[in-house]
């Protein structure tokens, strides 16, 4: 089991207006940055979690979804205020990406980032 870098508990996380909210939870292993077309433009710092460690509290009438290219991951939306909190990722569909910044009283500082390479994906 990957030991991460802080203890393993509960964070809630909101998209802006806050009609979407949600709970994860991680012990941070790592944080990510990816350069595929879309990660580029909303430029986030993620971290993945299982979907058994994900909960959406509320908010699902609120979600639009976006799929491009292989139709496979399925990105999110907040319709109301347009922010990105969460994405169903293409390789591993059973895992969440989660915008670390959509997480409350949460600070990256030391957490290692690993620049994923989406664009050279097929
Ligand atoms: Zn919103």
């Amino acid at each position: 089991m990957a030991i991460g870098t802080r203890p393993q508990q509960k964070y809630l996380g909101s998209c802006h207006c806050g009609a979407v909210r949600f709970e994860i939870e991680t012990d941070f292993p790592e944080l990510t940055m990816c350069d595929c077309s879309i990660c580029r433009r909303r430029n986030a710092l993620m971290v993945k979690v299982h979907e058994s460690r994900f909960v959406l509290l509320a908010g699902e009438d609120s979600l639009t979804e976006y799929q491009f290219h292989t139709h496979t991951a399925r990105h999110f939306f907040c319709r109301v205020c347009g922010i990105y909190p969460f994405h169903r990722k293409r390789v591993t569909p059973d895992y969440f990406g989660i915008n670390v910044f959509c997480l409350h009283d949460f600070d990256p500082t030391g957490i290692p980032v690993r620049q994923a390479v989406g664009a050279a994906m097929p």
